[in-house]
């Protein structure tokens, strides 16, 4: 695999997404799709780490509503959710555990916090936002970076999975023109897109294999 990146690196575009292509119709030898991750919704109040202090008795019973819809539309989604980000990143989250530490839905916050746990609250903008934004901080557990040319590619391809690729197969719709929320990773979306639609044709995925495939593209990204 290193070897055929790097030397796909050299290449240009055209024959890079024909490698890419043969690279990721290859047979797997070993696949698991058993269902095992947990995810465990929290008041964030109710915990020792308070990143949002609900004082307001109000805040924090609108807060436990908003806790309510948001875990029941995970469980109704889980299924149909699971199979498509497991379709999507070849990812099984095998034994997994999650916290997600849910605050005031005014809050506008999504964030991973590190060691499996999350902090979200946040209105829902259109059907279905709470599950594919969770599944959006889930990823951030799995594919990491630590500069900002990794983070570039890293988070757009978490966004390409989830605020994209998962939106549209749970409500339909199309990817662009791209949300603008995240200014700083427009460019760097584009760019990848093209290798990202060639990545969604192949059989089996590997969403690690295809951020490592991206980080050796860094340069034709950036520029
Ligand atoms: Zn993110």
């Amino acid at each position: 695999m290193t070897a055929t990146i790097q030397k796909a690196a050299t290449k240009n575009s055209k024959s890079m997404i024909q490698n890419i292509r043969e690279e990721y119709n290859k047979p797997s030898k070993t696949k698991k799709r058993t269902i095992s991750m947990e995810v465990s919704f929290i008041c964030s109040g109710n915990e020792d780490r308070k990143p949002i202090v609900e004082k307001d008795k109000d805040k924090l019973s609108q807060t436990e509503a908003y806790l309510k819809l948001v875990e029941t539309n995970w469980r109704k989604n889980f299924e149909k959710s699971y199979k498509i980000i497991n379709e999507l990143t070849g990812l099984d989250f095998k034994n997994d555990k999650f916290t997600v530490f849910v605050t005031n839905p005014n809050s506008n916050v999504g964030h991973y916090l590190g060691n499996n746990k999350i902090i979200w609250g946040h209105k829902e903008k259109w059907e279905n936002y709470s599950t594919v934004y969770i599944w959006h901080e889930i990823l951030h557990s799995k594919i990491r970076y630590n500069n900002e040319e990794d983070h570039q590619i890293g988070h757009s391809i978490i966004e390409l999975v989830t605020d994209y690729e998962l939106r549209k197969r749970l409500n339909g719709g199309k990817y662009e023109p791209f949300e603008k929320s995240r200014p700083m990773l427009l460019d760097a979306k584009r760019k990848i897109l093209p290798y990202w639609k060639e990545y969604l044709k192949s059989d089996d995925k590997n969403i690690i294999k295809f951020y490592k495939y991206c980080k050796t593209l860094k340069s034709h990204i950036r520029n």
